[in-house]
């Protein structure tokens, strides 16, 4: 017989400090990739969900010879945070501005402090941040820890100075234990691939070795910025439910919070599904027993007539900025993307965007380079897990006209949805959701037939040039034929008349064809030895 058991039970904090490695944090090369797009994450969360062109520094500086400790610091031009809410968002695990249903990078409130978490497990410097909402007066500062078993903040400095400038922003700094020569390429291909899907951001980043790269903006075009919506009955389940109505007041009715607190849902459908459920309309909604919410939970979600969910909550990039991301990052010769129309899955909205890039600099491997986006985060780690990769391998390119042994490819796939569904709390790979595999898979499908039609046409041409340039065979020895001719039996001039024949019937083709390159100079080695 074993001795009896101890019960205990930890925070969220301490639960996160001790499986770092569910929020992505399993190695100091793994969490300085991981610390690093939290930062950025939440730096672009707080500019283009609200409108604003983002300007993001990102600067890695080795603190410590003797560790392996670097100073990491992320600064944007955002919204800024309320300084009463600053040692909450950054010193409690679980706590976001972003559980609201509208589409942003974040949204377990964990990223930033499973970082600030793994930073004090290794060094002893606290996290630090300095903030200015918009059109505040003051600019203020904190200096933070996490108290792990309360979880709770621990502020070691805070204070503020005035605002003269109008600045608004966040700039946050912290020391974490971190392995640069093995996190370096997965940052910068993480900076790369935000940049792809953020034209409209501009990037500073300063590597520990010094090295500065600068990433201009392409346009000012912005996408149009997410609006906050009301939960889809199709999503809705008891406790959440339960939840809702603890909200309400006394006296609301079953029907007021059904047409008041969903989407889709008006007098009439509320009745309908009330009906379907068996209830009375008039119930006082607080009043609904757990056996009659299950019942109206039921019903809700078989009511065969909702709208669809509101595709409002999302953000889409567009295709035309796919292109220009595309276009700029791999100077392809092809390239074309998607935006499809909004589907649902689970009650949550989603859209689907597929980009093609093809041939020009794109370095032809077996495998196409696939580029997995969800809401605007580039996911790098775990590909071959993702339900993306899963839909890629099955593609047949050859029946789209690719029939390359090594592909120039790259595909971009970007799903965006008020629930993105995650394999884990790291954000790096999506599960596989029926509907939004087989969303994928249309997109794919789509984007690839403007692709067929590009190679088909490019396949005709290519076939055309190749006719012509046999024609163009002829021209030195009908050259040759006309020199005679026309020199009439003076054997002397023939050799320069032939020349020049020639070199003007070459002048008119090469113009008038646009002969370049490559064929222009297999063109002019045609030349036949004069007479
Ligand atoms: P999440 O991003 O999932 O909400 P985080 O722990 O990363 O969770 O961030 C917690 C909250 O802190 C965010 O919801 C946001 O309100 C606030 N926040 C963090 N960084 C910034 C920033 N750079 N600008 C504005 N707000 C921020
Ligand atoms: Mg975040």
């Amino acid at each position: 017989m074993s001795a009896k058991e101890k019960f205990t039970s930890i925070s969220p904090a301490e639960f996160f400090k001790r499986n770092p490695e569910l929020a992505g944090f399993s190695n100091p090369a793994r969490a300085m990739y991981q610390a690093l797009r939290e930062l950025v994450e939440n730096a672009l969360d707080a500019t283009d969900v609200h409108e604003i062109l983002p300007s993001i520094k990102v600067v890695i500086e080795r603190t410590s010879q003797e560790k392996e400790i670097y100073r990491l610091t992320v600064e944007d031009n955002g919204i800024g945070i309320p300084p009463h809410v600053v040692p909450d968002a950054f010193g409690r695990v679980l706590y976001s501005s972003k559980y609201v249903l509208r589409q942003t990078r974040g949204m377990y409130g964990l990223g930033v402090k499973a970082a600030v978490l793994y930073s004090q497990m290794y060094q002893d410097k606290p996290i630090e941040i300095t903030t200015a909402p918009v059109n505040s007066k003051r600019i203020y500062s904190f200096k933070l820890k996490i108290d792990v078993t309360k979880n709770e903040p621990i502020i070691y400095e805070r204070g503020s100075v005035n605002n003269d400038t109008g600045y608004h922003g966040t700039s946050v700094s912290m020391y974490i234990l971190g392995d640069w020569m093995r996190a370096k390429s997965r940052v910068y291909e993480y900076i790369k691939r935000t940049y792809i899907i953020t034209p409209y951001a501009e990037f500073y980043f300063k590597d520990p070795e010094g090295n500065v790269t600068l990433y201009p903006r392409l346009t000012n075009k912005m996408p149009t910025p997410p609006k906050e919506v009301k939960p889809h009955p199709y999503g809705v389940d008891i406790e959440l439910l339960k939840n809702m109505i603890s909200r309400q007041k006394e006296d609301t009715t079953v029907k007021d919070f059904l047409v008041k607190e969903f989407q889709s849902v008006g007098e009439k459908t509320a009745l309908s599904v009330i009906e379907m459920a068996g209830l009375d309309p008039e119930k006082k909604v607080q009043k609904l027993t757990d056996d009659q919410l299950s019942k109206l939970v039921d019903a809700m979600k078989n009511f065969p007539d909702f709208r669809p969910p509101s595709p409002e909550a999302l953000s889409t990039i567009g295709a035309d900025l796919i292109e220009l991301g595309l276009k700029q990052t791999f100077n392809p010769e092809y390239v074309g993307a998607v935006t499809r129309r909004p589907k649902a899955y689970q009650g949550h909205p989603f859209i689907v965007e597929v980009g093609l890039a093809y041939g020009g600099d794109i370095q032809p491997s077996e495998e196409p380079t696939v580029l997995r986006y969800a809401n605007k985060i580039p996911l790098i780690y775990d590909e071959k897990s993702d339900v993306v990769w899963k839909v890629v391998e099955e593609i047949d390119w050859k029946r789209y006209g690719i029939e390359d042994e090594q592909l120039p490819l790259v595909v971009m796939v970007h799903l965006c949805s008020t629930k993105v569904p995650y394999k884990s709390a790291g954000k790096e790979s999506i599960a596989d959701v029926e509907e939004i595999e087989k969303e994928i898979r249309n997109g794919i499908m789509e984007a690839s037939r403007s692709l067929k039609t590009f190679m088909t046409e490019k396949r005709k041409e290519e076939e055309a040039r190749k006719r012509l340039l046999t024609y163009l065979k002829y021209i030195p020895e009908l050259a040759r034929s006309l020199s005679i001719f026309v020199t009439d039996g003076k054997k002397e001039l023939a050799p320069k008349v032939q020349e020049e024949i020639q070199n003007k019937m070459i002048d008119l083709v090469v113009t008038k064809l646009n002969i370049k390159d490559k064929d222009l100079e297999l063109f002019k080695s045609y030349r036949v030895e004069t007479l």
